[in-house]
């Protein structure tokens, strides 16, 4: 039995095509639009939160509540979870209440939360040894991504764990790329977003220099966005309001992409090249203003509210 069919076992026909069983495990601002989606395809879902909201959220759509983490897991072929930090991931899967202990042996697990590379791989050789699948599947693309099914996925992992979560997978995402062994995944989120985050502050400052300068925002933003200068930040999240509507900035910088999830991101940078001795100068300097920015106005703020901060210094 190759790894796909194992994980289908569990499952059900609709028509020709074997659906899968899949208990989920936090189903907060991204993981209840993932979840949703997987009914969407026709899989038969069971959530599990410690909000019960957000489980109402998905009952309504079609999931079953699940009585505990334990319960998800149990007597399904794929576990998927998406909660906020390591310490979360760690108390879900690994003790004798953990999912990895209320699963079925060949269950396939995919770890969609941002955490850092030691937890994943410590949780993935637990996995491993009580014969489970596991990947790791940190996203890109926001909450809008996570509603629209368009998320990109990096997945570490064995070839055989990639291969079976990939179906899955592609019911809510739309780029999904195999990044090698357990922990790659969350290397490559993690240097992504230590870029995204030294960009951000990049054109914060670009624009609060070319405030200074008496150059308006709009022409700043036609000439940098066809010219060397342009990138994510600016095209598509740009800081300022008036240039790209759909960008926070236009929406009192209300989240978006939480400038608290930023800063918890560039920790997590910043512990891995610290332990695997990376210079990332500007990735420091950055987690150290965004430290600043999240402990003062930008508590509750997007990201690229950071602006504001930058204009006052
Ligand atoms: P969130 O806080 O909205 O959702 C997390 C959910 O997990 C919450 O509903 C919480 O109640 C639940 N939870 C926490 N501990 C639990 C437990 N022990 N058992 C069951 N449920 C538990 O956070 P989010 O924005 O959905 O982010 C989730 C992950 O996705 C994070 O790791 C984040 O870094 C990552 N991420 C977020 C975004 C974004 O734009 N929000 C983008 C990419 C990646």
């Amino acid at each position: 039995m190759n790894a796909l069919t194992q994980v289908l076992c569990q499952g059900f026909y609709i028509g020709k095509k074997k659906m899968a069983k899949i208990g989920f495990i936090g189903v907060g601002n991204m993981g209840g639009g993932m979840a949703i989606n997987l009914l969407k395809a026709g899989h038969a879902v069971k959530v599990f939160d410690l909000s019960e909201a957000a489980v109402a959220v998905c009952v309504a759509e079609g999931a079953t509540a699940a009585a505990s983490a334990s319960d998800a897991a149990t007597d399904v072929g794929v576990v998927v979870t998406m909660l906020p930090k390591g310490k979360h991931v760690r108390s879900v899967y690994l003790g004798d209440e953990g999912v990895l202990n209320a699963a079925n042996e060949g269950t396939l697990f995919i770890d969609c939360s941002t955490i850092d590379v030691a937890t994943t791989r410590e949780v993935a050789k637990v996995a491993q040894s009580k014969g489970m699948m596991i990947v790791d599947a940190p996203v890109s693309g926001g909450v809008g991504g996570a509603n629209a099914g368009t998320l990109t996925f990096m997945v570490g992992g064995l070839k055989g764990a990639f291969e079976a979560a990939l179906p899955i997978l592609q019911a809510m995402g739309t780029n999904i790329v195999h990044t090698g062994g357990a922990g790659t995944g969350q290397a490559a989120k993690i240097c992504n977003n230590m870029i995204l985050g030294i960009s951000m502050i990049g054109v914060c400052e670009a624009f609060v220099l070319a405030e200074k300068l008496g150059l308006e925002h709009q022409t700043m933003f036609d000439i940098v966005s066809t010219a060397s200068g342009q990138c994510w930040s600016l095209t598509s999240y740009c800081p300022v309001p008036g240039p790209v509507p759909a960008s926070p900035a236009n929406n009192g910088y209300k989240p978006g992409f939480s400038a608290q999830n930023m800063l918890k991101d560039l920790h997590l940078s910043q512990d891995a090249a610290d332990g695997f001795g990376a210079s990332t100068e500007l990735g420091k300097a950055a987690m150290e203003m965004y430290e600043a920015y999240v402990g003062g106005e930008g508590e509750e703020a997007d990201f690229s509210g950071i602006v504001n901060m930058i204009r006052k210094k």
